[in-house]
């Protein structure tokens, strides 16, 4: 027997976005526990927006665990916030997915590393030079002394918790970095992207650095922050078709704006048409058109118009689980024959 320590993490119930939570339950276990050996726990929602005083109990419901590197028999338990009735509470959107094992998704994370109001990295004066060296770029004046060290300290911790991490590079602004997490089954990205994110933002703690969910925190002539949401259905990879593609994307023009109200706030201050974007009124696709809501890939038109999608309109401060949500209940509503 060890004594674990389980960080049971959720999301709480502030709005426009929901932060992270987490608190430690220490439980002897005689291996490292499997999802089905840790138990359901609980929280007083009413201190993280989730409910009244006078009935405050919410329930934390095991949805992944996860080894912690940074710790002696540590793991993450990833939870979904359930009411004391069993049913899932009005702020947990992973609920809301509809469970589709053959259903992938790929999530580009954007973010900035940012300490003391300002990209890590920028002079305590005005501006570094401009964009143009930093994106995938080396070298100290480029990437700074204490980045790299982050960002690679956080691939091999997630790693290690069993993220399925595809890869990591430094963006186009000074201090902005990305990594790319892909999963089969149509919540499991979701999943560990929530996980990635509490993991970084625990790991910079000791940087005195914070992470930078905004979508445009910078003003002027420095990219913002995406979420690319790319997606595929089994029907997508294995029949698709020119009429089935074009069926999908009037879906998609058609809920535009259903779309864009879980595609993360502010999304018009970065939906502008440049930066690689289109503007957030507008919905087109295009093929491999980085100016377009979603871009198609070569190969998806090169197979018969199979394969994957990219959405490029979520922001990097968007939930994974409404996006995913979102997502589905559009490709769902398209008749498959
Ligand atoms: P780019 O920056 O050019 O858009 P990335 O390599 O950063 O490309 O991201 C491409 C994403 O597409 C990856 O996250 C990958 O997981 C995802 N992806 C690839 N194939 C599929 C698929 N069949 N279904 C869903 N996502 C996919
Ligand atoms: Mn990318
Ligand atoms: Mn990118
Ligand atoms: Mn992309």
């Amino acid at each position: 027997m060890a004594k674990y320590k389980l960080e049971y993490i959720w999301l709480d119930g502030y709005t426009p976005l929901a932060n992270i939570r987490g608190k430690t339950l220490v439980k002897d276990f005689d291996k490292f526990p499997t999802l089905e050996m840790v138990p359901n726990w609980g929280f007083d929602g009413s201190s993280t927006k989730q409910a009244e005083g006078h009935s405050s109990d919410c329930v934390l419901k095991p949805v992944g665990v996860y080894p912690d590197m940074t710790k002696t028999n540590g793991a993450i338990v990833m939870c979904e916030v359930m009411l004391p009735d069993g049913t899932p509470h009005p702020t947990n959107g992973r609920a809301t997915i509809h469970d589709e094992p053959d259903t992938w998704f790929g999530f580009e994370q954007e973010y900035f590393l940012w300490k003391d109001g300002k990209p890590l990295g920028f002079p305590s004066d005005g501006y570094p030079k401009p964009q143009g060296p930093y994106y995938t770029g080396v070298g100290y004046s480029n990437v700074g002394d204490i980045a790299r060290e982050i960002v690679d300290t956080h691939l091999d911790i997630c790693l290690y918790a069993g993220i399925n991490h595809e890869g990591i590079n430094a963006e186009v602004a000074k201090g902005q970095w990305e990594f790319q997490i892909f999963g089969k089954g149509s919540k499991r990205a979701a999943d560990e992207v929530w996980v990635a994110r509490y993991l970084l933002m625990r790991l910079c703690e000791k940087y005195k650095v914070d992470v930078e969910l905004h979508c445009k925190p910078i003003k002027g002539d420095w990219n913002g922050s995406g979420f690319h949401s790319n997606f595929s259905t089994k029907y997508m990879r294995e029949v698709g078709g020119k009429e089935y593609f074009e069926k999908l994307m009037a879906a998609f023009d058609k809920n535009r704006n259903e779309h864009i109200a879980v595609y993360g706030p502010d999304n018009h201050l970065r939906l502008t048409g440049l930066h690689e974007t289109q503007s957030i009124d507008k919905f087109n696709y295009g093929v491999a058109n980085r100016g377009a809501s979603i871009r198609v890939p070569h190969a998806f038109v090169n197979n018969g118009y199979k394969g994957y999608l990219e959405d490029r309109r979520p922001n990097s401060a968007a939930d994974p689980y409404k996006v995913a949500s979102r997502i589905l209940q559009t490709i769902n509503s398209v008749p498959t024959k």
